[in-house]
């Protein structure tokens, strides 16, 4: 099936968001006084995937590798700026105010950057009109068509897989060592403006490390799940979503009572 996109500026996808960025976008949306936020999962890593196991391998690129107490496991980070209601750099004629220097998620939108993950226009906020035959074709049999958007994918993927150690060494100097059970939920850090960009700084000064394993506690808001964690030697950690500690926590399950 053909996909066919044109953006019309209607500004409704600048809205409510969590809005993935690299760890060089971070610091400069930190830095023009916007907020962004870490969401960490965690995926117990008893051993490695085969190699046509493609999503593993999707999900290896853009972890980096942990221990939950006897448990290996893999750490997905994801720095996002956080937003509710109008994006902060939105204007009031809908147009964006920092067009030239947006992040690259932006960019792709509708696209999709995850690679299991189909575009359905249904679940996107362009209106019809965005998506009518005359205009340029976006997408073939489930293929990027368009070279601009498959590059600025490439790209985003790209900074994903490059940017783990980073990450990793970021959150150490933040103190962020916990992420939620992967599939289950999320642990959402706010670090200050300052600390964030400070950490984020030094941790790109170091280069992008991958030659220290931290220790990581996994969160989750179901009792069931915590006791076989810990049953496995992991460092389990029952939270509930009203979490009122270090991060909150937002749970895609109904919390144990
Ligand atoms: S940076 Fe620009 S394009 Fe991105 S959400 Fe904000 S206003 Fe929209
Ligand atoms: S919702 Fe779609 S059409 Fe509207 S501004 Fe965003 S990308 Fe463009």
């Amino acid at each position: 099936m053909d996909i066919n996109f044109e953006c019309v500026m209607c500004g409704k996808c600048c809205h409510d968001l969590k809005l993935p960025l690299s760890v060089d976008e971070a610091v400069i949306w930190l830095e023009r006084g916007g907020d962004v936020q870490f969401l960490c999962e965690a995926v117990p890593w008893p051993e490695e995937p085969a190699e046509d196991n493609l999503l593993a391998q999707h999900k290896r690129r853009r972890s980096f590798a942990a221990s939950s107490g006897e448990l290996p496991a893999r750490i997905v980070v994801v720095i996002a700026a956080a937003f509710e209601g109008a994006c902060p750099h939105l204007q009031s004629n809908l147009s964006c105010g920092v067009y030239e220097e947006r992040p690259t998620v932006c960019r792709i939108y509708p696209a999709e950057v995850n690679p299991f993950i189909e575009l359905n226009p249904q679940q996107k906020a362009c209106p019809p009109e965005a998506w009518s035959a005359d205009k340029p074709l976006l997408m073939r049999a489930h293929r990027i068509v368009d070279e601009q958007t498959a590059a600025l994918i490439d790209k985003s993927r790209l900074a994903d897989a490059t940017d783990t150690g980073t990450k990793a060494l970021a959150c150490k100097h933040l103190g962020i060592d916990t992420a939620a059970l992967a599939n289950e939920g999320l642990a959402i850090y706010s670090p200050p403006r300052e600390q964030s960009i400070a950490a984020l700084k030094s941790a790109r000064e170091a280069g992008d490390r991958n030659d220290f394993v931290p220790e990581w506690k996994v969160a989750s808001n179901r009792r069931e799940t915590v006791e076989t964690l810990t049953s496995i030697g992991a460092l389990g950690v029952f939270t509930t979503t009203q979490n009122a500690g270090a991060f909150q926590y937002l749970g895609f399950f109904t919390e144990s009572a």
